[in-house]
């Protein structure tokens, strides 16, 4: 197998730890938690005393390595390539995993995808060759899947364009999902910022056994935390349980931490991760971890009394856990599998399952494949006939091509399961899902992560359930949402009562893995001559212009764009569905920006009157009009505006189409910051109640932008169109380097000065 991941890198970071480690042992003055150790050795400035002084605030934080998924990648790529920079300054990847529609089956899925998206697969392909970034091909796998088999290491910190990213934490690693601006900002060599998380313990005792698996660990947090329960904390397993598991089982709870919006979740450096390193063709890197074992996990003390360390501790014994099924609808409604078809039959949900899918970056391990084919072996061997549809995704083509050389793809293929592409598909709803009635209430279930409401197949009378790869296998099997494959028997072909056996897997093939072609591209060692394809008449792509910078002058006679009322996401700001479709497009799809927000003054969503004549007409085009005009416009919000997905679109566009500046009462922080980072001004009312004073025909005057200081409030005159006037103050959050990004136009201009000198 090739060597792909950076051993010096990872040598880098691991001569790192020992220092760091005692100095933050010392500056804390207690011992110290695992997810502590890799924090403190990430730290940028590398001063243990610094970040502990600041509490639990913001921390900036030097990442070994980013990773990007093809959808984000292109605003992440398109961005850093204008800041001048030959190469990236850390380890990046990027995987073609999202843009691949499942529809009949694996090679034919794949030609369509790379028929009608080649230009933006050609577009990511040269423009990684380019800056030193490494390119794994569409058919290659899913990034998580990818990423842990190739590049994920125990006591790494990664951030990834992806809210999956969080899967790595199954090898030990802080592994992050971010916003493109992020990814760019790390790949230009600049620090990260994490709020110093809150540390969540869980304890593992006992061993999984029988029907139980790793899925059931983390369904059964996700019932106990809820989707809201993590927020703010990095969760950290422990405890014999944990050594008990397998490395790829960790990868699947720490996957679906997502779902309790942990910031992200991890585990020690254990015996599971030494095989699966060595399994994966990486015996150095097990061989350096070994090494600093004693760092890659919380101190002992931590372990033997972790109320004293964490900010909550759950435990959970694995020799006890039943199976469970979450769902529908939302991924912490857990049900464990004995009391789930009395549930199905309470709540009236369609007890008929249609289609039973296995795989994704959350559970398409060799194990995982492996313990289902037993089941489907079962079936075969039983003579029972798979009543439902039944799909398997692998996550990567290193595991498709062992599962095939092991007869295992071959087993499901006689249970008739019909194998996707190695990409997400159906998880992200790129199903073309055949069904003769789609008002049809009907139930799914799958091996995946998020089971929200129309997500994986655009339908919201699809009630889709979450449970691991096995139950997901025999519930296929029965075709019927309440069969319990514990105690239940099933009918076979020949009339007979049978019942399915436990299943079983193996931990990793013991022929080791194979692999054909893994679908990986490395990047030209001197990219400069390397030319990046984009068509100057392209739908989907766009090379970026700098933002102009600010002409120094204190803005006058803005008008008001939009005053949003009520709740204004980053949905409502850039959506998502078919808009997808231009992500790498600033220009494009600065077409959807605002259309989501609802107008203050009439309660109608994109429906804004002009100043220039008069008219009531769509924002984008609106603000268009101002810009072509000449006209200084601003965009007014209300409470905790931008919140939801970090997506820099929803602070570029407004950018882009010239709006000045964004008033609210207050901002969702990652918004805020890419505001700012785009050479925005981003304001709150000093006076919340000030909100009420902005009117529509409103002219506004900023008297003191000139100033423009941190920790000093501007000042605003709102003249009324009955002639009147009101001054009111706002308030900013600018330190001295946000204001010279506000000055420059934007933070990426200042790299690209800094690269030029
Ligand atoms: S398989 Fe699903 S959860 Fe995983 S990266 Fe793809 S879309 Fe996201």
């Amino acid at each position: 197998m090739s060597q792909i991941f950076d051993l010096d890198m990872i040598k880098a970071v691991y001569s790192r730890y020992p220092s760091r480690v005692a100095a933050a042992r010392k500056a804390v003055g207690r011992p110290l938690t695992l997810t502590e150790k890799i924090l403190y050795a990430h730290l940028w400035d590398g001063d243990a005393k610094s970040a502990f002084g600041r509490g639990k605030d913001y921390v900036d934080f030097a990442p070994d390595r980013v990773a990007m998924q093809d959808a984000t990648a292109q605003m992440a790529l398109l961005q850093f390539s204008t800041t001048g920079r030959k190469k990236v300054a850390v380890p990046s990847t990027v995987h073609c995993d999202h843009l691949i529609q499942a529809r009949v089956g694996a090679k034919q899925d794949l030609q369509d995808a790379l028929n009608k998206s080649n230009e933006v697969f050609s577009f990511l392909e040269s423009i990684s060759n380019k800056y030193g970034i490494g390119f794994w091909k569409p058919g290659a796998g899913i990034i998580h899947q990818v990423v842990l088999e190739q590049y994920a290491f125990p006591g790494g910190m990664m951030i990834g364009t992806d809210s999956h990213t969080v899967n790595a934490g199954g090898l030990g690693m802080i592994a992050i999902g971010v916003g493109g601006a992020d990814a760019c900002d790390v790949m230009s060599g600049l620090a990260w910022e994490l709020k110093w998380p809150k540390l969540i313990g869980v304890k593992l005792t006992g061993k999984l056994s029988g029907w139980a698996s790793a899925k059931d660990v983390i369904l059964k947090v996700a019932g106990i935390l809820t989707v809201k329960g993590g927020t703010g904390a990095i969760v950290e397993y422990f405890g014999p349980g944990a050594e008990s598991m397998s490395c790829t089982g960790k990868g699947t709870i720490a996957n679906m931490g997502a779902e309790i919006g942990a910031t992200t979740s991890t585990f020690s450096y254990d015996d599971s991760m030494r095989r699966y390193l060595k399994g994966t063709g990486r015996t150095e890197v097990a061989a350096l971890a070994d090494a600093i074992a004693e760092h890659l996990q919380g101190d002992p003390e931590v372990y033997a009394d972790p109320a004293k360390y964490f900010d909550q501790v759950i435990e959970i014994n694995l020799s006890d856990l039943e199976p469970h099924i979450n769902g529908p609808f939302t991924p912490d409604l857990a049900w464990p599998l004995s009391k789930f078809a009395a549930a199905v039959k309470e709540n009236n949900w369609p007890a008929k399952l249609e289609v039973g899918l296995i795989g994704s970056c959350t559970n398409s391990s060799y194990e995982d494949l492996t313990r289902s084919a037993s089941l489907a072996q079962q079936a075969v061997d039983k003579k029972l006939k798979a009543k439902s549809e039944f799909t398997i995704t692998p996550g990567s083509e290193q595991v498709r091509y062992t599962a095939e050389r092991d007869g295992i793809l071959g087993t499901f293929d006689k249970m008739g399961g019909v194998v996707l592409a190695n990409a997400c598909g159906p998880c992200i709803g790129q199903w073309a899902r055949h069904t003769d009635d789609p008002n049809r209430k009907n139930s799914i279930i799958t091996s995946f992560n998020r089971n929200f409401s129309a997500r994986n197949d655009g339908n919201p009378n699809t009630h889709a359930f979450v449970a691991s790869p096995e139950v997901v296998t025999a519930l296929a099997i029965a075709g019927d949402l309440t069969f319990n494959p514990m105690t239940d028997e099933l009918v076979n072909e020949e009339g007979k009562k049978v019942k399915l056996d436990e299943p079983k897997g193996l931990e990793l093939p013991p022929k080791g893995f194979d692999v054909k072609d893994a679908g990986y591209k490395a990047p030209a060692e001197d990219g400069s001559k390397v030319e990046v394809v984009v068509k100057p008449d392209s739908e989907r792509l766009q090379l970026l212009e700098p933002f102009p910078a600010w002409d120094g002058k204190n803005i006058t006679g803005a008008v008001v764009l939009i005053k949003a009322k009520g709740k204004c996401t980053t949905d409502h700001i850039s959506m998502a569905g078919t808009w997808l479709r231009y992500r790498g497009h600033l220009d494009n799809i600065s077409n959807n920006t605002l259309i989501g927000a609802t107008n203050f003054f009439n309660g109608k969503a994109n429906e804004v009157k002009s100043q220039l004549d008069g008219s009531y007409g769509p924002v984008p085009a609106t603000q268009r009009a101002y810009k072509a005009a000449g006209v200084p416009s601003i965009v007014v919000g209300d409470q905790n505006y931008g919140e939801g997905s970090s997506r820099e679109h929803a602070a570029m566009q407004p950018r882009h189409l010239g709006v000045k500046a964004v008033l609210v009462k207050s901002f969702a922080r990652i918004h805020e910051t890419n505001l700012k980072k785009q050479g925005m001004l981003a304001l709150t009312f000093a006076n919340e109640a000030d909100y009420d004073r902005i009117q529509e025909d409103d002219r506004i005057d900023f008297t003191d932008l000139t100033a423009f200081a941190p920790g000093k409030p501007l000042t605003l005159v709102l003249n009324h169109k009955d002639g009147s006037k009101e001054t009111i103050q706002v308030n900013h959050t600018y330190n001295a380097q946000q204001i010279e990004w506000f000055k420059a136009g934007g933070a990426l201009n200042i790299i690209r000065a800094q690269q030029k000198g």
